[in-house]
């Protein structure tokens, strides 16, 4: 059996994991032989996700912090360095989404969305890439970016200005990481039916939108992102850099 794919030995960290595409991408990683380490704000969610995974025989601890909080941030970087975990894989998941017209949007919403979905990939890249260029054995990161990286909608405009930024940021990490052997990539989800899209999947008019809109016809499951996930995560990928794959079943292709 080909080895391409295979990440025995790494320790991957992925943001907002406890549920929806985050632990997908943990599971997927974890399946590949990676030990992988499980976040959230959530506390007893990161709790349940890492007893799942380990129900399974995976490889998996919990690091519960918020992505947005630098101190935070560092001091969970730092709980790692004391246990000895080096962080050889980062997905920066975590991600909110904020619904609303650009007339009728209160600053304090743009700012936590841009925060949660934009500033905090620099946050934790920043302290996940100074370690790996420390280290000098490169690294992985995947950055999660969305349609929105690519197109916009009306009524998430914070959502679609921190999508596109992760692109370019991605890029910018990419620019600036390839030399010390560390790929950075995006990967573009499209509409996946996960917690996050509850209300439209529940809304009859949006649902029957995305299914007439994506050459599927339907929408996509989070376990159909995983292996994009493991390639972006494995020495397959070591010469693919500053890229965006686009998970989305077709729809920008017919956009
Ligand atoms: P979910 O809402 O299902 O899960 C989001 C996860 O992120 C939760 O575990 C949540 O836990 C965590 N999270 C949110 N805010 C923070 C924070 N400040 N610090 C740490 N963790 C946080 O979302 P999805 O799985 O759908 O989305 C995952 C990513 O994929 C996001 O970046 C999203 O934008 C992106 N995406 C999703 C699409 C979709 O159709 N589902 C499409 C395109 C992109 P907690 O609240 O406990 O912190």
């Amino acid at each position: 059996m080909s080895t391409l794919f295979d990440l025995t030995g790494r320790t991957a960290l992925i943001t907002g994991s406890a549920r929806g595409l985050g632990y997908a991408f943990a599971l997927g990683l974890a399946e590949a032989g990676a030990k992988v380490v499980i976040n959230a704000r959530n506390v007893e969610q990161v709790a349940q996700a890492v007893d799942q995974l380990r129900a399974q025989g995976h490889d998996a601890r919990g690091l519960p912090f918020d992505v947005t909080d630098e101190a935070a941030v560092a001091a969970a970087f730092a709980a790692l360095d004391a246990q000895g975990v080096e962080i050889d894989i980062l997905i920066n998941n975590a991600g909110i989404q904020h619904r609303a017209p650009m007339v009728e949007l209160a600053l304090a919403d743009w700012q936590r969305v841009i925060d949660t979905n934009l500033t905090s990939a620099f946050i934790v890249g920043k302290e996940a890439a100074k370690r790996m260029i420390a280290r000098g054995r490169g690294g992985k990161v995947i950055n999660i970016g969305s349609l929105t990286s690519e197109a916009a909608r009306a009524t998430v405009a914070p959502y679609t200005a921190a999508k596109g930024g992760i692109k370019m940021l991605s890029r910018a990490m990419a620019a600036e990481w390839a030399q010390f052997g560390i790929q950075v990539n995006t990967i573009g989800p499209g509409y996946i039916q996960t917690d996050m899209n509850t209300a439209l999947i529940n809304n009859p008019t949006f649902d029957a939108w995305v299914k007439a809109s994506n050459p599927t016809q339907r929408w996509g499951k989070p376990e159909e992102l995983m292996g994009t996930a493991v390639f972006l995560s494995s020495r397959a990928s070591d010469y693919v850099n500053g890229q965006i794959i686009y998970v989305d079943g077709g729809w920008l292709s017919v956009l």
